[in-house]
């Protein structure tokens, strides 16, 4: 049987844990999830990709059901090119919506073949975003709790006023 697998592309500067619950969760669904660390040119980054990818690798371990890389370029022909057949998005508060609604219909017209999959973020994750974790961080406040471990260690090592 073909294995399906599906992409979920992000910013992640960093990943959080609720980044990772969707990941998770969404292995109920597929074979494989493939965290794919894309630039958003909406946003600018804190971490290179490089950190990025570090701190994912680090905070997934070896799971032969997740990959970790890197794309470029239109999301869709990065699906084809690994045989994904679904882009997998976490959704938390009605301002995700109008966004995520954009980039699935734009998704999906420069390629019919893909579906755009959405989760519900679960309560304890509702308000985690990475920009609030980065906020935090940087004005000495805790995130213990919200990213995975090699996350605090990197803010920790970013951010030196960082409570715990
Ligand atoms: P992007 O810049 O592409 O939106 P992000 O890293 O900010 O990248 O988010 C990637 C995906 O993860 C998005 O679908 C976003 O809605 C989702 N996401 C981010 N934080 C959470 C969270 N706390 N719970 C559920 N989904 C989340």
């Amino acid at each position: 049987m073909t294995k399906k697998v599906a992409v979920c592309p992000g910013s992640f500067d960093p990943i959080t844990n609720g980044h990772l619950d969707i990941v998770y969760r969404g292995l109920c669904v597929f074979d494989k999830v493939i965290i794919a660390v894309g630039h958003n040119p909406l946003k600018k980054d804190f971490f290179t990709t490089e950190e990025k990818l570090e701190m994912i690798k680090k905070s997934v371990g070896d799971n032969p059901r997740i990959d970790v890389d890197v794309f470029e370029g239109l999301l869709v022909d990065y699906l084809q090119a690994v045989g994904a057949c679904a882009i997998l998005r976490g959704l938390r508060v009605v301002s995700d919506f109008e966004m995520e609604l954009q980039l699935a219909l734009m998704n999906r017209r420069l390629c019919s073949k893909v579906e755009t999959f959405f989760l519900m973020t679960d309560y304890n994750h509702l308000f985690v975003s990475s920009t609030i974790v980065k906020a935090t961080a940087a004005a000495g406040g805790s995130v213990e709790g919200l990213v995975p471990g090699p996350v605090l260690d990197k803010l920790r090592e970013n951010f030196p006023k960082m409570t715990k």
